[in-house]
């Protein structure tokens, strides 16, 4: 087991804009999202990525991801979203506990990274939390 940024924000050791937690899942907002509200969606139960993950937790892991696309398309009005999922530094894999990104999408936009302006962030978590409720 490694311990990764991920894990210090599922103790709370580092702030996070979250949207959703429950046993399971604590999904964030990215810190360099590709679109606002590009979201994290990470199992408690640390892994590295899909190779070493139990099927039970990634068939959880999934029923949240769904839940919270849902979410974030309709928070951000976005027309869809992207789910990835980065394996292994030669997939761009950069933090190591498995993790599912969910990207909302808009009709002619690029996935260049964007910056959220002083707030913005906090107000973007507020809007995909009130759209899980
Ligand atoms: P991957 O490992 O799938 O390439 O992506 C890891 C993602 O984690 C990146 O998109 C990166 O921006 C995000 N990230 C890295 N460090 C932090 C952090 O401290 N806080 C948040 N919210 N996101 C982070």
């Amino acid at each position: 087991m490694e311990d990764t940024i991920f894990d210090k924000i599922i103790r709370r050791e580092v702030p996070a804009d979250v949207v959703y937690e429950d046993e399971s899942v604590i999904a964030f907002l990215d810190i360099k999202p590709n679109n606002p509200g590009h979201t994290l969606v990470v199992p408690k139960n640390w892994s590295r990525n899909i190779f070493d993950m139990e099927d039970a937790n990634l068939c959880t892991l999934i029923t949240r991801v769904k839940k919270i696309a849902h979410a974030v398309k309709e928070a951000l009005n976005a027309d869809g979203v992207n789910i990835a999922m980065n394996n292994e530094p030669a997939a761009g894999q950069i933090v190591f506990h498995a993790h599912i990104h969910v990207i909302p999408r808009f009709i002619g936009d690029n996935r260049e990274h964007k910056t959220y302006a002083p707030g913005e962030a906090a107000a973007i978590a507020a809007k995909i939390r009130a759209a899980l409720t």
